[in-house]
């Protein structure tokens, strides 16, 4: 590093005291490092776009184990250094950025699996949960939920995510899956490990209340799932259905639906037909008769039922956040999308979507009702605010996922981060004791 201010002396010398023990390899200062690790998935929210870049960091760690990690928090701390953990870096809306600049402590290389238990893994926090699936399934059993984001981390995820696959069977905000944590305070303590209820204080706070360096989740024995892709003329015929076979025994992993529209914007698969709306599950051997049943009854047809843990991961990625994405894609520029909940989606679909004007769904069979992402065109954020308003006036609960702020159990992280983190360094910018809007999962 070079041009040393007074100001930037801490910097430095956290530079070099970063390189010293995790190797020059492993730490960066080079401008193209510190943009790429200094952004997310963000740019799917339009109201987020246009405010970016919303910080840059001025250093980028790669440390590869749970102690590392440690350390670097401590290295940063003990000289005023913020410092925001990140994984993959796919959360949507700007959770990972570093917003007044110090350390990004990236994850990624930190990613050994340790153990693979009856009923619980434990892995360094950088751990994709494609690794963990696999690693699980290599000992006959499963990961109780995971994000559609399959390369994401598993600290990312328990940080910053709120549901995915399994939240169907065990609801959402995954409460239950976390047994055990090392985390690191911004006190100069180490690692700390916790259990049971005290692990859940560390749960979708965006690392405000600690880092998590180690995790143990739990596992549930393994189903020889099938992809089932089903079709209908119309996404009524898909709506008529989708709570019925959400709920049938035994229980399916995933059940997602789109408009014709939606659909359409999918990645090509002859099980995905053009002009039609798509109905897909991760499915239960024993109950893919009876779905075939009622898609059947209800004026569909099942276009392919395909075997393998691949191809049950594969619908993972065509679930929650990624049809949106999708979409997206294929009218850059044009679509926001809200969180939504409640049985008034699958009842009145045309009164939801003209209720947004032009609207969108993509749906998933929730946990008790059903959730979804809804899509339009995008013309401000005054107008997303709006029909939030109006959504919320037909019925339909909304999660205006927009913003980055803590959004889940807000004051119990505040009390928590009073001792571990009393100076703020932890992600500063995400922790607001102002926030009011609705929680995560909580409209689910
Ligand atoms: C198309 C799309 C679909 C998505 N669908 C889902 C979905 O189905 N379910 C879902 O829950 N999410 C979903 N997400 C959001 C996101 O992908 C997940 O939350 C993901 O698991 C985040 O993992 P990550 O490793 O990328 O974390 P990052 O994005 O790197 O980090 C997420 C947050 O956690 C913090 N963090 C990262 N690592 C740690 C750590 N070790 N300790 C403490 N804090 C940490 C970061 O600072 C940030 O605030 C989706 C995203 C996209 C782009």
């Amino acid at each position: 590093m070079s041009a040393v201010t007074a100001e930037r002396a801490p910097v430095v010398e956290l530079h070099d005291a970063l390189v010293e023990f995790l190797g020059p390899r492993n730490v960066s200062t080079d401008r193209r490092m510190l943009e790429r690790a200094s952004v997310d998935g963000a740019r799917m929210s339009p109201v987020i776009s246009e405010r970016l870049p919303l910080g840059i960091a001025e250093i980028v760690a790669f440390p590869t184990t749970a102690e590392d990690i440690a350390r670097v928090v401590q290295e940063a701390v003990s000289r005023g250094i913020p410092v925001t953990p990140r994984g993959k870096g796919t959360g949507n809306y700007g959770q990972a950025i570093p917003s007044t600049g110090g350390l990004v402590l990236d994850t990624s290389r930190a990613r050994t699996i340790h153990e693979v238990g009856d009923g619980t893994i434990t892995a360094d926090a950088g751990a994709p949960m494609a690794q963990l699936e696999q690693a699980a399934r290599e000992a006959g059993q499963q990961l109780w939920m995971y994000p559609s984001t399959m390369n994401s981390s598993i600290g990312g995820f328990l940080a910053g995510g709120s549901g995915g696959t399994g939240t169907i069977v065990h609801g959402a905000n995954h409460m239950g899956f976390v047994v055990a944590l090392d985390v690191v305070h911004a006190d100069g303590s180490g690692l700390t490990h916790v259990e049971g209820e005290a692990a859940q204080r560390y749960v979708h706070n965006y690392g405000t209340a600690g880092i998590i360096a180690r995790a143990t989740v739990r596992l549930e024995p393994e189903v020889a799932w099938r992809a089932l892709y089903a079709s209908f003329p119309s996404f009524g015929g898909s709506l008529s259905v989708v709570r019925e076979i959400g709920r049938l025994e035994p229980r399916p992993r995933l059940v997602s639906a789109d408009t014709v529209e939606v659909s359409a914007a999918l990645p090509d698969d002859d099980a995905i037909p053009s002009g039609r709306s798509s109905l897909r599950a991760i499915a239960h051997p024993d109950a893919v008769a009876e779905i075939t049943r009622l898609i059947a009854d209800a004026g569909g047809r099942v276009e392919a039922v395909r075997d393998g843990a691949v191809e049950g991961a594969k619908l993972s990625t065509l679930s929650y956040n990624h049809p949106i994405e999708w979409l997206q894609k294929s009218r850059p520029g044009f679509y926001y999308h809200l969180e939504v909940a409640g049985d008034v989606l699958a009842d009145d679909i045309d009164l939801v979507h003209a209720t947004i004007g032009d609207g969108l769904l993509h749906i998933e069979a929730g946990h008790t009702v059903p959730i979804g992402m809804l899509a339009s065109e995008y013309v401000g954020p005054e107008a997303v605010e709006a029909a939030i308003e109006r959504l919320t006036a037909i019925g339909v609960r909304v999660h205006n996922c927009h913003q980055w702020n803590v959004d889940f159990e807000v004051q119990r992280t505040i009390e928590v981060a009073r001792t571990t983190d009393p100076r703020g360094l932890l992600n500063p910018g995400k922790l607001n004791p102002d926030y009011t809007g609705p929680q995560k999962g909580s409209i689910r």
